[in-house]
């Protein structure tokens, strides 16, 4: 028996998923593979483990199992359910990448995907799970993918043995046909679960032009309008990435204090006194907020093809008012937004991923009295996040993504037009609690040309970790495995090359013809050394560095330099616009503070050539030396998350590595001497081998015909030149031979993560 709170009661009876509880509980128990389907926020991830819980699903043997794609959904949600379910994080748990709190006691575990993969290659059968949710099937995250096609298989595997696992697919309502329409996958189609929308209308409006690149500053002045001249309702706002939404928070908080003290604050809650709430209610009524006319219920989502017309929805709105508010807010410039008004307090809550979870948190809570909650939020607030108390949302019609060389796994930052799934996705977030509104920056014209569902990701990155972990479970001939959507053969065939090359998997005979050859290189099994690599949770070139370090006692070294490449984003970004001159000074002090330590961390000697891997294990020595405290990380220039994740995974390889050589005996030392001169040689050895495809050549003085040459470097794979990033240690140097951890491509293709090597 479940023993809840009379608010938490309250509260859950609202979801819509509450009324299909029988359904559901019947359909799992008749089926062993279910379908739910529902809008965000409808109540899935949060209610079915519960469900399943009441009914039994559970016990101190056997635990519910659910994987998020998300790291900040498996976290928030084992904290909700936990308490909706008036449990401890023993009992109710969650396990990401390095961290978790599972225990002995834990009934249902929340996890990333990731992390039940590899939790079947330790035990196929996935025996301690009657139950297994993937949630979030519909964001097609590469590892979602490849377990529901394990999961096909191991479903009845287990009902042979006699021994069911139940399989729960839940996904908002999007395209699911991959899954129901793929024999391959299930050859008995699973039933499909509706879960009634129960959502409120939500009236779209587009911008009659669409701003060609200053998409943040158009959606500061819709915020401000909406602020200025719509009644209450939380404002939800769509960006692209955590600079542009520090950068939004900064500038909205400048315009809307609603701390006197603390005009940029509103990081703190503190208590909103009487006075300024009567003054908030006051300047609204001078301002003339007008209520909003009744909506029509019939114009909720996009306008369609044929009556695709941007002033559409303004007049509907305004005949059936039969008022001039002109609630479609138009688009473009208005004097008097950048100006500081106090008597309307805006709480403004920034939301991505790598935000701290205590912060994230925020965005539950209730917003000061008196002042209206504003989120700016990157897109995981598209699905994974349900925000309550969101009226309006602002939604920029972009989408920061990584893109990658099918080939040569060349990755660019780029910002594209979001699908029309994610656009509709994005305005339903303004309509659960109340008829919503949605400001699409763009225009109609532009939205129909989006495509229609975004590609999944394992059609769009390298797969070279994949396939090590699929031949780790002996899966032979992967291109046979049943993927919901396979990736591309091209990116098959690059992961194979690459993992022969580097011994993870057996050569493949020499066979006659070109084509025979090739359909052997996609079958090659596993190597004892490529069975190592795949025990460590890490990209098999770092594995590969692991399971080479055996000599000179470089374990630890090279431990702490793969946890730091694996981790990324060790070190502050400064070169961030700044909203005062006083902080632009910060900046910039702060930056040559981080160029100071960082030259100090690079070390002399062959430590010096080890690179920016030297800049890395001088930083994380250091922090470590210093206890790991966020003071030093702050005063350092070091992201203290980063800092905290890097300290988790050198504790986890080093368990990993002392489980496959017993005789390791090794510890992670949190005092660590720098390496000695043979051993920092020795390890640039080891990181060429890990490395050895990506190595670049500098371009030698009578190769340079072209300008575009100058200081360039030559790699194998790329006809191009690219550079050594500027803020490389090795920027200056210009050593002969390098090798880097990855090219990204931004104004050049540079070169990240370089380390100067001397080839045999
Ligand atoms: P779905 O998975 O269908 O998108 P959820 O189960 O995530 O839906 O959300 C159901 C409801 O629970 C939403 O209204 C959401 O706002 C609420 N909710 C989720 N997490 C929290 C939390 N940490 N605090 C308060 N409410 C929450
Ligand atoms: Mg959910």
């Amino acid at each position: 028996p479940v023993d809840r709170s009379p608010e938490i009661q309250e509260a859950r009876l609202k979801l819509p998923i509450l009324a299909e509880e029988q359904i559901i509980m019947e359909a799992i128990s008749e089926n062993p593979i279910v379908i739910i389907c529902g809008e965000t926020g409808s109540g899935k991830t949060t209610q079915v483990p519960q469900f399943l819980y009441e009914a039994g699903y559970a016990s101190s043997n056997s635990a519910i199992g659910i994987t998020e794609p998300r790291r900040v959904a498996a976290v928030s949600m084992s904290q909700r359910v936990a308490k909706e379910m008036n449990l401890s994080h023993r009992e109710v748990s969650y396990q990401i990448r390095y961290e978790g709190n599972v225990s002995d006691e834990t009934q249902i575990k929340f996890m990333t995907d990731g992390v039940l993969l590899k939790e079947i290659q330790k035990d196929f059968l996935l025996s301690k799970y009657k139950v297994v949710i993937i949630d979030e099937a519909h964001e097609r995250s590469m590892y979602t993918d490849i377990l529901i096609g394990l999961l096909s298989r191991i479903v009845p595997l287990r009902e042979k043995k006699g021994l069911p696992l139940k399989l729960i697919i839940m996904s908002a309502t999007l395209r699911v046909e991959d899954f129901t329409d793929n024999n391959r996958l299930f050859s008995v189609t699973p039933p499909v679960i509706q879960v009634d929308a129960r959502q409120f209308p939500v009236t779209v409006h587009f911008n009659k032009k669409t701003p060609l690149d200053d998409y943040s500053g158009e959606c500061f002045r819709k915020v401000c309008k909406i602020h200025r001249m719509l009644p209450p309702g939380g404002i939800l706002v769509f960006l692209t990435g955590q600079a542009e939404v520090h950068s939004l928070c900064r500038r909205l908080r400048k315009a809307f204090p609603f701390q006197k003290n603390n005009p940029a604050g509103g990081d703190d809650d503190k208590e909103e006194s009487v006075e300024e709430i009567r003054k908030f209610k006051k300047s609204r009524r001078r301002k003339k907020v007008m209520a909003l006319p009744k909506i029509d219920l019939d114009n909720y989502s996009v306008v369609p093809v044929d009556e695709g017309d941007e002033d559409r929805d303004a007049e509907t709105d305004d005949d059936i008012a039969g008022s001039d508010i002109d609630l479609d807010l138009g688009d473009g410039d208005s004097e008097e937004d950048e100006k500081s008004d106090s008597s309307l307090p805006l709480y403004v809550l920034p939301l991505y991923s790598l935000l701290a979870p205590e912060k994230q948190a925020k965005v539950f809570g209730a917003p000061p009295p008196g002042t209206r909650l504003c989120v700016v939020a990157t897109n995981v607030a598209e699905t994974s996040l349900t925000i309550p108390g969101i009226k309006y949302v602002v939604d920029c019609g972009k989408v920061k993504k990584r893109f990658y060389d099918k080939i040569t796994g060349v990755s660019s930052f780029r910002v594209t037009w979001i699908s029309q799934a994610s656009a509709n996705q994005r305005a339903g977030r303004a309509g659960r609690t109340e008829p919503g509104h949605c400001y699409r920056l763009y225009s109609s014209a532009v939205f129909m040309d989006f495509e229609k569902f975004s590609a999944p990701e394992i059609t769009k990155r390298p797969v070279e970790d994949l396939i090590l972990q699929m031949k780790a479970l002996n899966i032979e001939k992967v291109i046979n495995f049943p993927f919901p959507t396979p990736p591309p053969t091209e990116a098959l065939a690059a992961a194979e090359e690459l993992l022969i090359a580097l011994g993870a998997l057996k050569e493949p005979p020499v066979m006659g013809r070109l084509t025979q050859q090739r359909a052997a290189k996609l079958s090659c099994p596993i190597s004892p050394l490529g069975r190592i690599m795949a025990t460590f949770p890490v990209a098999p070139r770092y594995a590969k560095m692991l399971a080479l370090s055996r000599q000179h006692d470089c374990l630890p070294y090279t431990i702490t330099i793969v946890s730091a490449m694996t981790v990324r984003e060790l070190f502050e970004e400064f070169d961030r616009p700044a909203v005062s001159e006083e902080e632009t000074a910060k900046l910039k002090g702060k930056k040559s503070r981080l160029l100071q330590m960082q030259k100090i961390w690079a070390g002399q000697g062959p430590m010096q050539m080890l690179g920016d891997l030297m800049v890395m294990l001088g930083a994380v020595g250091a922090c470590e030396y210093a206890g790991c405290t966020r003071k030093f990380c702050e005063e350092n220039g070091l992201r203290y998350k980063a800092m905290l994740e890097i300290r988790r995974l050198r504790g986890q390889l080093t368990t990993a590595v002392n489980s496959v050589c017993a005789d390791a005996g090794l510890y992670v030392d949190p005092k660590m001497k720098p390496p000695t001169e043979a051993q920092a040689t020795f390890l640039r050895q080891i990181v060429l081998a890990g490395l050895g495809d990506h190595v670049a050549r500098r371009v030698q003085a009578e190769e340079l015909l072209d300008d575009k040459w100058k200081n360039a470097y030559k790699t194998a794979l790329l006809d191009d030149p690219v550079f050594i990033h500027p803020s490389s240690v090795l920027f200056k140097q210009l050593p002969e031979f390098v090798v880097y951890q990855e090219i990204v491509e931004t104004t050049k293709m540079y070169m990240k993560g370089v380390s100067a090597v001397e080839p045999e």
